[in-house]
């Protein structure tokens, strides 16, 4: 009979744990050491912290591969290790990206500002209007997308991207941070490569910086020759930490998919917000695809306020939600854009992207709603006794 599949939240649990033997550990180790003997004479697989082969970084490594049901997985020092590395595997120099314009900043800091200098070159792809196909240049060798895009929220057809691009024979890299394994599964839907910042939900607890990269054999070999020579490593400590973050992560996201479903549903109803984005709302333009993506809408909304120059007052009279850039920890946190991630664009870019001065993100933590609704309501009134 052939072995029943474990559901995710097992395997998020049990995938990776080491051997069950009589007086061994229920938990991974962490082993704190850079370098391991080597066998006398040679011979045998050389372990080092570098290379990525500590056994508390492969108990991670199996575990996300169980998650993403990933033939392999690479554990790197941060996301942006891991979108580097994930994107070096597919691209040699006079190599051309074509990405999705609704992308993370630093990632479009990399394409071009470092990738660049590489003779990496990159275009974007307007997500209103679509048309990669008519995009892809000679020397196209990756699509680059993320689901679902910050801060905007949108979610792009993976399916329909990757077969286009498989049609081109490209690589088809997808930064699913926002989502996690929990709420979409990006190689399921012909994605070559998945890429997380697992500082962020992974992690879950704003405590540590890590990045992961899972895909085939062949590619993720790619990866990880690159990450031996640029030398992102993953320290052991992290690791440990971050798989112990996964051990929770099926009820973390159950509880961020709820709060976000409920806080967006209120802040859409109050007069002082224009526009609320959020996946999970029939207003949102990407609803339908999101319904047929994603198992949930996740824990990311963002607020445009009526009154674009409230928004720092607001941001300031929140109590509960802190303000601080990162995202996907157990607590609320707030940001504004325009800061933080976009800082680098003008206003009327800003404006033109959907982020005009106003837009507010949020990333709802696991506290109660009722709690999170009740800071943003007087965060908003009290901007306006400021006004009257
Ligand atoms: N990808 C997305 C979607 C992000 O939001 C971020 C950081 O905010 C990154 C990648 C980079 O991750 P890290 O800060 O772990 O390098």
């Amino acid at each position: 009979m052939a072995e029943r599949q474990m559901g995710r939240s097992t395997r998020a649990v049990h995938a990776g744990d080491p051997p069950r033997e009589a007086g061994g550990p229920v938990v991974t180790p962490i082993h704190q050491t850079s370098t391991f003997f080597s066998a006398p004479g040679g011979g045998g697989e050389v372990r080092y912290t570098r290379y990525g082969n500590n056994p508390t970084q492969v108990a991670l490594e199996s575990r996300m591969c169980a998650l993403e049901e990933a033939e392999a997985c690479l554990a790197v020092g941060s996301g942006m290790a891991a979108i580097s590395t994930a994107l070096l595997a597919c691209l040699g120099a006079g190599d051309h990206i074509l990405a999705a314009d609704a992308l993370y900043g630093g990632t479009r800091v990399l394409l071009e500002n470092e990738l660049s200098r590489l003779g990496v070159t990159s275009t974007y792809v307007d997500f209103q209007k679509g048309g990669w196909e008519d995009q892809i240049q000679e020397s196209t060798r990756v699509l680059l997308i993320e689901i679902p895009t910050n801060p905007l929220l949108r979610v792009p057809d993976i399916s329909s991207i990757a077969e286009i691009g498989h049609s081109r024979g490209l690589q088809v890299v997808v930064d699913a941070t926002f989502a996690t394994p929990m709420n979409c599964r990006p190689l399921e839907h012909g994605a070559d490569l998945v890429v997380h910042s697992a500082t962020k939900y992974l992690g879950g607890h704003s405590d540590l910086t890590a990045g992961i990269v899972c895909g085939g054999e062949r590619l993720i070999g790619e990866a990880r020759r690159r990450a031996r020579s640029f030398g992102p490593a993953l320290d052991p400590h992290a690791a440990w930490l971050l798989e112990r973050g996964i051990k929770t992560l099926a009820v973390r996201m159950d509880r961020h998919n709820a709060n976000g479903m409920e806080v967006s549903r209120w802040c859409e109803r109050h007069p002082a917000i224009a526009r609320v984005n959020y996946p999970g709302l029939p207003t949102h333009p990407d609803h339908k695809i999101a319904k047929d993506l994603l198992n949930g809408f996740g824990g990311m909304m963002a607020l445009e306020l009526r009154d674009g120059a409230a928004a720092d007052s607001f941001v300031n009279a929140l109590r509960l939600a802190k303000m601080a850039p990162s995202l996907g920890g157990v607590e609320t946190l707030v940001s504004e854009p325009r800061f933080t991630s976009h800082a680098a664009m003008t206003a009327d870019e800003r404006s033109a992207a959907g982020m005009p001065d106003g837009f507010v993100r949020f990333s709802l933590g696991i506290e109660d709603a009722e709690d999170i609704i009740a800071d943003i309501q007087q965060a908003l009134e009290s901007g306006t006794r400021e006004s009257a």
